[in-house]
């Protein structure tokens, strides 16, 4: 496989962007723990491609699964007869949510889940005859996709700038990392209570009988990946809880393993009323998301109130065949390989590795949860961004793929790390910022 002559042609700017045109990084092939690049070249992967990969590559299972089912079924029409695998899933799925959030509905993305949970919210509102509550409250510095709903709800400028004013209704929660009291810290400190009566701000300004929802990412990710101070989730759990306003975790990068337990919530302690997935839910091998909802949300959804009755929402591909035999194959490999509860048995070890980069040229803070870690450089004078980018492009030199948020370098290998595989992440990521 060649690079084909003119790249920018058909590629969209947000897919293909400033990141990968500089020198472009062409994969031909992945197996386990890595790529391998057109030139041959053996790449670790150190961030499970997009924060997906959760089993790792090309999994024989998966693989063999995926394929049976498209010379089985390929394709089933669901407005008018279903196939068995939409609702086998979900019953995987029930068996591994929070309580109670019992009900899935499917998607094809992480944005799709993000606009989708948005809707629920109102629906769900409107069906109980609450209709006037309408806004919904998202955090700042946060990234919930690329549709309408996500980049209103969150507040990237890159995400939303050029896109016109974003849906009505919409306010955000400031953001909550704070370096000075953060840096290089394990664990954080326990300011979050105080961070989150930011939402009580909110409910007075706008009074919460307007409020549908609050979307919150428990880690953001795409945002630079953002810790929560302890008591800072329980917080704003309760103030919904107090004020009858939905709580929506995205988890779709800490969903499926990615902390420890199958969810972020779980980890945490901590119950939303809604859940959005995707990415580790096939671990990123077929494109498919879902939203967790309760019971009460989705009796409400479905035929609560006469209103809701006429109410359609669902997408050609809803709870495709293949995703469904990509998702039982790998939900089966995350059981059988206790691949939900690796993060938590690695956790340590990762932190000591990921910590021992203190002291580097340019570190300005460590961060880490579960198999998560970030190492956040201090921007260039004038050029913001391009120190991050230069650990991009060296480590991928040097055979390991790291995501780079602006200045921050972000790390989230597969599940099935081992130990040496740690090892070669920190020692090669060690080098490059030895050479900043
Ligand atoms: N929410 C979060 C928290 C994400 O990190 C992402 C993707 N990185 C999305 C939503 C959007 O997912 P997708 O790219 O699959 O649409």
């Amino acid at each position: 496989l060649a690079a084909p002559a003119a790249m920018d042609a058909f590629w969209m700017p947000f897919t293909a962007n400033r990141q990968f045109r500089g020198t472009p990084r062409l994969l031909a092939s992945a197996e386990g723990m890595y790529y391998r690049d057109v030139d041959g070249r053996q790449i670790l992967d150190g961030t499970a491609g997009l924060w997906c990969c959760n089993a790792g590559h090309a999994r024989p299972r998966i693989v063999e699964a995926v394929a049976r089912q498209v010379a089985t079924l390929d394709f089933a029409p669901n407005f008018q007869m279903g196939s068995p695998l939409p609702f086998v899933l979900a019953e995987r799925l029930k068996a591994i949510a929070p309580r109670p959030l019992d009900h899935v509905f499917y998607t094809n993305s992480g944005s799709e889940s993000v606009d989708t949970a948005l809707k629920i919210a109102l629906a769900y509102h409107r069906a109980r005859g609450e209709g006037q509550r309408i806004r919904l409250i998202g955090r700042e510095n946060a990234y919930h996709g690329v549709g309408f709903g996500g980049i209103s709800v969150g507040g990237l400028p890159n995400n939303r700038k050029w896109f016109g004013p974003g849906l009505p209704a919409v306010d955000h929660l400031r953001h909550t990392l704070d370096i000075g009291r953060n840096a290089f810290s394990r664990g954080l400190p326990a300011h979050g209570v105080e961070l989150a009566e930011d939402l009580e701000r909110l409910v007075q300004l706008h009074d919460a009988s307007t409020i549908a929802a609050v979307i919150i990412e428990p880690i953001s990710g795409s945002a630079g990946v953002i810790l929560p101070p302890p008591g800072y989730l329980q917080r704003i759990r309760e103030i919904c809880d107090r004020h009858g306003i939905l709580l929506i975790f995205d988890e779709v990068i800490t969903g499926f393993g990615r902390v420890g337990e199958p969810f972020a919530a779980q980890r945490f302690g901590v119950t939303p009323d809604m859940m959005t997935t995707a990415k580790g839910l096939t671990s990123g091998c077929v494109p498919m998301g879902a939203v967790f909802v309760s019971e009460m949300i989705h009796r409400a959804f479905m035929q609560g109130a006469d209103s809701a009755i006429d109410l359609f929402h669902g997408y050609t591909y809803t709870g495709h065949p293949l995703a469904c035999a990509a998702a039982l194959a790998t939900l089966d490999t995350y059981e059988e390989e206790g691949l939900f509860t690796r993060a938590l048995e690695l956790e340590a070890y990762w932190q000591e590795g990921l910590h021992a980069l203190r002291g580097k040229p340019h570190v300005i803070d460590i961060r880490n949860y579960g198999l998560i870690g970030a190492v956040e450089l201090a921007p260039q004078d004038g050029a913001p961004g391009a120190r991050g980018y230069q650990v991009l492009e060296r480590a991928f030199r040097k055979g390991l793929l790291v995501r780079i948020t602006g200045d921050t370098v972000a790390l989230s290998p597969p599940l099935i790390v081992e130990r040496r595989h740690i090892d070669d992440i920190f020692s090669m990521l060690g080098e490059v910022l030895d050479g900043l």
